[in-house]
């Protein structure tokens, strides 16, 4: 690794595993993994990994799983909040980092760091504003929105829109413990499981299951077009491991539309304004890492009197 060059370390904190990284971008990243046990376990050896790398750290990015407390004006900034997780409810992750390494340390949930990441080394990269969506186990969002990663009271839900139901097309009742059939509720992993009685990856491709999942997807996606005005939005996830949702989901976005974003983009590039990610399985870690370039970023153009 290079002496002279700043060095960032990078927190990628999921339910199963902490991934860490070292390094400045995509090439020169090293990392190593931990299993998440408890907070006292998994953050000793997640120490121990970069003190003994000897480098000096300009600054940490922790992208982690929630929920999580991101109000930099709240008592518990930083922990992990209400988590089912045995030992991790009301940890200090950030406390902990910050008191070994006493650097800059930004942190975020899983899916703001991945669409910074995105924005930087992948399918939006260089855009100021960008909107990933992960559908999964459940459905969850982040969007950058001037270059920021939007935080407001707490952290945008995008999962829970709530959308048009046709109960005499789809009599399933959704499967979001909080309301039914919210987006999540209607069109994550678990939601095609139930209503079709087979796990979404199963289903062929001409299922009618991907109709209707592209009809909802495609109904989010209009809401998030028309509040956020994203240059791109990412689709990735295990549901969109099935290639033939994305056509599916650009042809009913463009009817749902119907014109009215009367932008190039959306009118002949819909191809390029839905995309599938590029990172991959390193969306977690390289988005971490964009995190804590982001938070030096920030510091110097405060510093400079241009913030
Ligand atoms: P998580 O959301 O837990 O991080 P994933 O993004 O892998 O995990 O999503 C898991 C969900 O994706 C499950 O509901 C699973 O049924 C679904 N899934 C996994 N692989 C596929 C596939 N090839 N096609 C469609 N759905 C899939
Ligand atoms: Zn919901």
């Amino acid at each position: 690794m290079h002496i002279l060059k700043s060095m960032f370390g990078a927190i990628e904190a999921g339910g199963t595993k902490f991934v860490c990284g070292i390094g400045t971008g995509p090439h020169d990243l090293v990392t190593a993994q931990f299993p998440t046990s408890s907070p006292d376990v998994t953050l000793a050896s997640v120490i121990e990994f970069f003190k003994d790398s000897g480098q000096r750290f300009e600054a940490f990015g922790v992208g982690s799983f929630g929920p999580v407390d991101l109000d930099l004006f709240s008592p518990t900034y930083g922990h992990i909040t209400s988590t089912p997780k045995t030992g991790w409810s009301n940890f200090d992750l950030v406390g902990a980092i910050r008191s070994a390494f006493d650097v800059p340390v930004a942190f975020d949930t899983d899916v703001n760091a991945a669409v910074l990441g995105e924005a930087r080394w992948g399918a939006a990269r260089g855009l100021s504003d960008a909107v990933y969506l992960t559908i999964g186990t459940g459905i969850g969002g982040g969007a950058l929105v001037r270059g920021q990663v939007v935080h407001g009271l707490v952290h945008p839900e995008m999962g829970h829109l709530r959308i048009p139901h046709d109960l005499t097309r789809d009599p399933f009742p959704g499967c979001c413990p909080f309301h039914g059939d919210c987006l999540e509720g209607l069109a994550c992993g678990p939601a095609m499981q139930m209503r079709w009685g087979a796990p979404a990856g199963v289903l062929p491709p001409e299922h009618e299951a991907w109709a209707l999942e592209a009809h909802y997807l495609a109904l989010g996606l209009v809401n998030l077009t028309v509040t956020l005005s994203p240059r791109r939005i990412l689709l990735g996830g295990g549901v969109m491991q099935q290639p033939q949702l994305f056509d599916m989901i650009r042809e009913q976005l463009g009817r749902l539309l119907n014109g009215y974003v009367h932008h190039p983009e959306v009118m002949e590039r819909i191809a390029s304004f839905i995309q599938p990610p590029q990172l991959g399985s390193r969306a977690g870690i390289l988005g971490s890492l964009a995190l804590a370039q982001s938070a030096v970023a920030e510091k110097a153009s405060i510093a400079g009197g241009r913030a």
